[in-house]
């Protein structure tokens, strides 16, 4: 007789459910530490270890920013009509309406006004689990409507980024939502009102190629994927080979694309940082504040008269 003798059992799964529930731990993929949800939520959804940023969605990203966690949304009821009637795998209404399903929001992005360190700010955040962050008509309006807010209220306006692009399922009425929100842009650049961008994991497309590239001052998450066409795509038109870390955060601050790099748990005191050193002052207590300077024509030195210039002009 053996010692020891296995006792075989037939390979079946097991008939008792799992009693951890689903979502409790999360896999970091940078440094596969295994992560209690309940502590990286309460860290920003920043890895503790390796401080891996995983992406935030809209409300959780307007929590972490505002003061007291409390914001005025706007034009929270704009829905997309469907212009095209669009279908693709499945009809484009159905995707709007699972979107909606998922992330509790009428489209990809949360317009509002809030404060940041007392700084009253028009703040937009965009939301990657709604169709990719995809701008469409809605995203579009949303925050060109928050950029001509900013301009009247002369207020601040921040922008988080996190978004795949222009909506194909709109056609060219999402590409049109590219000049609209870079026309109240310069207005608000104009009326002199500062604008951060704030780009995260990712921003890329259309996105990139309009307000996220217009701010200000542009800062970047760690490790962020920011850029306009994919890495295939360019590698088949230049036909080169792309450098490593290529469309990154670290390699677009390298080359001057980006401002700078700040980790999501330094943002708030960076965002009002950055405010501040533009001008932007705390409503209250009117004997202390500095307002932001007058329209840019306002303080703009007069032309000089052709009496005045000197020889070298002409
Ligand atoms: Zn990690």
């Amino acid at each position: 007789m053996a010692w020891f003798k296995k006792v075989r059992r037939p390979m079946t799964a097991p008939t008792e459910p799992s009693r951890v529930p689903e979502g409790l731990w999360v896999k970091c993929p940078t440094c596969a530490q295994i992560l209690y949800n309940k502590d990286l939520t309460a860290n920003l959804s920043v890895c503790p270890t390796c401080a891996h940023h995983f992406r935030l969605d809209a409300v959780a990203r307007l929590r972490s920013l505002l003061d007291d966690g409390v914001w005025k949304e706007h034009d929270a009821s704009l829905v997309s009509n469907d212009p095209l009637g669009f279908v693709d795998r499945k009809p484009y209404a159905e995707r709007l309406r699972e979107g909606m399903a998922a992330t509790g929001l009428r489209d990809a992005v949360i317009t509002a006004t809030g404060a940041i360190e007392d700084l009253e700010v028009e703040i937009v955040a965009m939301e990657y689990g709604f169709i990719g962050g995809s701008m469409g008509v809605v995203v579009g309006e949303k925050i060109t409507r928050a950029a001509e807010r900013s301009t009247a209220q002369r207020r601040p306006l921040v922008i988080i980024c996190c978004s795949g692009g222009a909506r194909m399922m709109e056609g060219t009425l999402s590409l049109m939502q590219m000049s609209k929100i870079s026309m109240a842009l310069a207005r608000l650049d104009r009326a002199r009102v500062p604008y951060v961008a704030v780009l995260t994991d990712p921003t890329t497309g259309g996105v990139t190629a309009s307000f996220a590239m217009l701010a200000d001052i542009s800062i970047a998450e760690p490790g962020a994927l920011i850029g306009f066409a994919g890495p295939r795509v360019i590698e088949q038109t230049i036909r080169q080979t792309l450098p490593a870390g290529f469309q990154r955060s670290e390699f677009l601050l390298e080359h001057g694309m980006v401002d700078m790099i700040v980790d999501r748990r330094e943002l708030k005191p960076m965002i009002a940082r950055t405010l501040r050193f533009m001008g932007a002052a705390p409503p209250a207590a009117p004997s202390d504040t500095i307002p932001l300077p007058a329209a840019r024509d306002a303080v703009r030195a007069p032309e000089p008269t052709l009496d005045e210039r000197s020889p070298q002009d002409t």
